[in-house]
């Protein structure tokens, strides 16, 4: 990394590693010549110069990704999977390259930016599997038929990811399009996209064709619109904020092609008396650590029964002012970002919520030159407050406390996202019947965890479409229906 001057043209910097686009196997200049740079948050520097791409740049990625379409599609799922699975390898062996671009950019810690990584590895091997078992069905109409469908490719893919979880939110999409037989062009996050170019290089080391994997950098505005538009992109998966889905899904209209949108969130965690307080004050202290907050499920709206509100505030308090910057929480990745969790605590004050602990940046010390955020806990919020309504994508915890379960429900789905909730109680059929009625697309009862086998994907506000579980791969499918005629042919 370097803190060098930046250079007037293009915005590019001196010194620090330079990353082209990576389009039909190679690293490809951007056509307009210019970089920019991409800085860590744990000091400001420069980290990166990135291809700053636009239309131009993702119509070679379009001609790569539309030439390699037919040969992929047309390779046995046996092929497929073997490849996919030597991607997850490829991973596993040059994690350390991938975790420094992450940390870079990110300034994650080391143990979650290794556990992303991991994470990519994993959805490669497991579409691999899954590919495997992707079939059609016979449709029985009579003996003078005989019926059947096949699960096709789109063609070429768009995947457009955030900064939060740069290589993660890619993978997810990629490993199931490509497992489907599409090409994929993938336009990362502007702040973030070192480890997605070095990932795109490894995987066509590991034997994927030419053109089959293309990532473009560059803004949302000048690459990732140019990537919705171009009439070879025949479906888009889009992780990130709801604003920008709405622009997406807007263009996607026009044009008619499908969309997958995986969109923010406001979580809620229940917490009924009968739980298991301890247990029940670590998830909300995880959630709240996790990345900083920068999760889109991290289930941040503490729904609190009110008998217990204070002994579990209190333990939460306790494990979270423990914790130190850079060594169990790590930065805000973004400038804007941390610019408007700032701006959430002046809400709250002015609103007349209490911070148990936080409601600060570090100011003073070495956590000072980095974008760090102490962790939050708000008490004396009501469920009308900026704190208690929008997603904040920080380290801050808030509690609504509730009298009853038609009340807890309520509160739960007080929200107009509906990615994912917690919810923990001593009581397990109650726990039950609240995760059958919070309006979310993953619910997990006292501790249960989601992994690459369990469908992901938002209710409301938060998206729609399913990514991750077997049945992803056939969101990146069309169904052609093929219909013989048995019976001879009678003049
Ligand atoms: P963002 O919407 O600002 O950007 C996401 C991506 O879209 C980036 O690559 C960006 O360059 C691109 N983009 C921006 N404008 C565009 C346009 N006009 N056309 C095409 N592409 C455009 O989101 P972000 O700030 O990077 O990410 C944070 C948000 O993402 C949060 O709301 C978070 O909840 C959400 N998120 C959701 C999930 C999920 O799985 N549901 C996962 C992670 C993050």
């Amino acid at each position: 990394m370097t803190n060098e001057t930046l250079d007037a043209v293009g915005g590019a910097s001196r010194g620090a590693e330079r990353f082209d686009h990576w389009i039909d196997g190679w690293g490809a200049a951007p056509v307009g010549g210019a970089y920019r740079p991409t800085t860590s948050p744990v000091d400001r520097s420069v980290s990166f110069e990135i291809a700053d791409g636009d239309g131009r740049d993702v119509d070679a990625a379009a001609v790569a990704a539309s030439s390699a379409r037919h040969a992929w599609a047309a390779t046995s799922t046996a092929e497929r999977s073997d490849l996919l699975r030597a991607v997850g390898t490829a991973v596993r062996e040059n994690l350390d390259g991938l975790v420094e671009a992450e940390i870079a950019e990110t300034g994650k810690l080391v143990a979650h930016a290794r556990a992303e990584m991991l994470s990519c590895a994993d959805y490669f091997e497991y579409y691999a599997a899954v590919v495997r078992t992707m079939h059609g069905e016979t449709i029985d109409q009579g003996p003078g038929q005989h019926t059947y469908t096949r699960h096709e490719p789109f063609g070429v893919v768009g995947i457009i990811a955030p900064w939060n979880g740069p290589l993660n939110q890619a993978s997810r999409g990629i490993a199931p399009a490509l497992a489907a037989g599409n090409t994929v062009i993938v336009k990362p996050s502007e702040f973030t996209s070192a480890a997605t170019l070095r990932f795109a290089r490894l995987a066509s080391a590991a034997g994927l064709p030419h053109g089959v994997l293309n990532v473009v950098t560059g803004t949302g505005p000048a690459a990732g619109a140019a990537l919705v538009r171009h009439d070879a992109v025949r479906k888009v998966t889009f992780t990130g904020s709801v604003p920008t889905g709405q622009v997406i899904a807007g263009i996607a209209a026009e044009r008619v092609i499908p969309l997958t949108l995986e969109l923010g969130g406001k979580s809620p965690l229940v917490v009924f008396g009968d739980a298991d307080l301890d247990r029940a004050a670590l998830a909300a202290a995880t959630t709240t650590l996790m990345n900083s907050g920068q999760v889109c499920s991290a289930t941040t709206r503490l729904i609190v029964e009110r008998s217990a509100q204070d002994a579990l505030l209190g333990r939460v308090s306790a494990i979270l002012e423990q914790k130190q910057p850079g060594v169990d929480f790590g930065p805000i990745i973004t400038e804007p970002q941390f610019e408007k969790v700032l701006g959430f605590f002046e809400s709250a004050a002015e609103a007349g919520a209490t911070a148990l602990t936080g409601g600060a940046c570090y100011r003073q010390g070495a956590a000072a030159s980095g974008r760090y955020i102490a962790p939050t806990v708000y008490k004396d919020v009501t469920p009308d407050m900026r704190i208690a309504r929008e997603e904040i994508f920080g380290p801050v915890l808030v509690s609504l406390p509730f009298d009853g379960f038609d009340e807890a429900i309520t509160l739960a789905n007080d929200t107009e996202y509906g990615l994912a909730a917690a919810v923990w109680t001593g009581d397990v059929a109650r726990g039950l019947r609240a995760a059958h009625l919070i309006e979310a697309g993953q619910v997990a009862v006292n501790g249960g965890v989601m992994t690459q086998e369990t469908p992901f994907g938002g209710y409301k506000r938060s998206g729609y479409g399913r990514e991750k579980g077997a049945a992803a791969v056939y969101e990146y499918t069309q169904v052609k229906t093929v219909s013989l005629g048995l019976a001879p042919q009678e003049l």
